[in-house]
């Protein structure tokens, strides 16, 4: 459709953001599915068409990636000349694994039915291990990686009448889990909070980590460099959303989503975590922006 509006999507061959691609495309909207991997990427569009959904295309994004971020940039300038949506998906969850994650996706009912939330997070917890490496790679990837996406993407956002970033975030990115008053409220000052000290914060909490001070310096001390990517990447929104009036930039959290980053492990569907955060894509012109949606619904950044 000629004047229908254009996402993209990343990390959108499985889990919340290919659901979040199947739901935009049915309410219309062309959407780009992006996946750093080509042949799972075009394999997720063909399901997708197969579907009946034939407004969806595939580019090659890996959102570490300088090249590729610049190459996507390229195609939706030729081909476009504008970008209305940006879902900042994909994430990793910046630990190790104990098991294989797609081990377990059969026996997943059974196993999570009688567990409560905090079960089902115990049980999580008890099968990752947190290491330096994966603590780094978790920053690249959330923080730093969503960000150079947003950078080479904002001239094509700025393009259009309406442009919309949904980082997609967490409650475990809320202020809340850092246990450093000072620090959780420079991060909520965002009037005052610039990039350069959110990189200063991050090299910091590596530092610290490196050093083995998570928990004495008051960072979280599970999944510790997923939750911090997860606070910077929404004190970087605020931000954003302050300098980009003219744009909406807004952090959802999709619920505990049953997907491979969770083992499985989560309540909701993917389909389900996809409308939370389409919910918030798909906002009325106009709405708010620089907020932290959660389930759907609007709650505070702490
Ligand atoms: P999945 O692990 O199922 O999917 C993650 C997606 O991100 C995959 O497509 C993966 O690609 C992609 N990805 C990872 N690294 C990169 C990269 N460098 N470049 C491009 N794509 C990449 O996770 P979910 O669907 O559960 O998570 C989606 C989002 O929801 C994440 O931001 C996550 O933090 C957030 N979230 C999830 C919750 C949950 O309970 N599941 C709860 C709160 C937030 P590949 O297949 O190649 O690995």
């Amino acid at each position: 459709p000629p004047n229908a509006r254009i996402a993209v999507v990343t990390g959108g061959n499985k889990g919340i953001g290919l659901e979040v691609c199947r739901q935009l495309a049915g309410a219309g909207v062309t959407v780009v599915l992006t996946a750093r991997d080509e042949t799972r990427g075009a394999a997720a569009v063909e399901k997708l068409r197969e579907a009946g959904l034939s407004d969806v295309m595939f580019h090659q994004l890996d959102i570490t990636d300088a090249p590729s971020i610049a190459r996507l940039a390229d195609f939706l300038k030729a081909r476009f000349g504008k970008l209305d949506i940006l879902i900042n998906n994909a994430a990793i969850v910046g630990v190790e694994y104990l098991l294989d994650p797609f081990d377990s996706s059969p026996t997943s009912e059974e196993k999570f039915s009688g567990m409560d939330k905090r079960q089902r997070i115990e049980w999580l917890t008890s099968v990752v291990r947190g290491t330096y490496d994966a603590a780094r790679e978790g920053l690249q990837t959330n923080y730093y990686g969503t960000k150079h996406v947003i950078e080479a993407l904002l001239p094509l956002l700025q393009a259009s009448s309406d442009g919309r970033i949904v980082n997609v975030s967490s409650e475990w990115g809320l202020l809340r889990l850092i246990n450093n008053e000072e620090l959780k409220q420079e991060l909520n000052d965002v009037e005052k909070l610039t990039e350069a000290r959110l990189d200063e914060v991050l090299d910091t909490f590596l530092n610290d980590f490196k050093a083995g001070e998570l928990e004495a310096r008051g960072w979280p001390e599970h999944f510790s460099a997923y939750k911090v990517s997860k606070v910077t990447m929404n004190a970087y929104s605020r931000i954003l959303a302050r300098r980009h009036p003219e744009l909406r930039v807004n952090c959802a959290h999709p619920g505990y989503v049953n997907t491979d980053m969770t083992i499985h492990s989560g309540p909701l569907t993917p389909e389900e975590g996809a409308a939370n955060v389409v919910k918030v894509a798909l906002l009325p012109e106009a709405g708010v922006t620089g907020a932290f949606f959660e389930d759907g619904e609007e709650a505070p950044f702490v």
